[in-house]
């Protein structure tokens, strides 16, 4: 683990300053509230790394909504997702007949997405959709949509506004790609 005083010192490179998020929400606001207007809508943000994201973007949300939280790992402490996903904490709302908007930090291998989405369409959602920060697109295994993001990223790990690297950074306020040797502490 890097034992540094300066979170930023672990970064190589930024690719998303917050400038560049704040807009992404402004954005991403508009877009939703076009969507979700006249509708019962419920934000739900997945744990813990989605959690600056969705603050951020249901303040640039015109419409009323009510919001929620769950928790679903398929990650663990590494970098690569191990396929199975585990429900760690539930939503406290009944879903059934809901608008549902899940807000995620990123879509990579898709298997989480999809276990949520199915879940909640399971128990009688009238619509499920996502809305993450940002997209792998390139890694992705699983057809799920994600009808909103804020940007497409490479194949590369990023961390920081609530990405982490088992558990830690999430509280960078921008996205950045580690430097390789901290990468490969957490690989070996
Ligand atoms: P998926 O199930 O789509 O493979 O993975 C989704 C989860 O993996 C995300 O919610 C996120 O927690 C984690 N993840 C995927 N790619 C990255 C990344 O580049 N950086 C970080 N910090 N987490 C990632
Ligand atoms: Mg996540
Ligand atoms: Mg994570």
């Amino acid at each position: 683990m890097a034992n540094c005083d300066n979170i930023s010192s672990i970064i190589d490179r930024r690719l998303f300053t917050e400038e560049d998020i704040k807009l992404m929400c402004k954005r991403l606001g508009k877009e939703l509230t076009k969507e979700y207007a006249g509708k019962d809508l419920l934000v739900i943000g997945a744990l813990k790394g989605a959690v600056f994201f969705l603050t951020d973007l249901v303040r640039e949300m015109d419409v009323p909504l009510q919001m929620d939280f769950m928790d679903v790992s398929s990650y663990g402490d590494s970098m690569e997702s191990s396929g199975k996903v585990r429900l760690d904490v539930d939503v406290q709302t009944d879903v059934k007949g809901r608008d549902v908007l899940i807000v995620e930090d990123i879509v990579d291998t898709g298997h989480t997405m999809k276990y949520m989405k199915d879940l909640l369409a399971s128990r009688g959602a009238n619509s499920v959709k996502c809305c993450a920060l940002l997209n792998k697109t390139e890694r992705r295994v699983d057809d799920v949509d994600v009808e909103y993001y804020g940007s497409i990223v490479e194949n590369e790990f990023v961390v920081g506004y609530g990405l982490d690297l088992a558990g830690r950074y999430r509280n960078l306020p921008f996205v950045g790609v580690l430097k390789p040797e901290i990468i490969a502490k957490y690989t070996k």
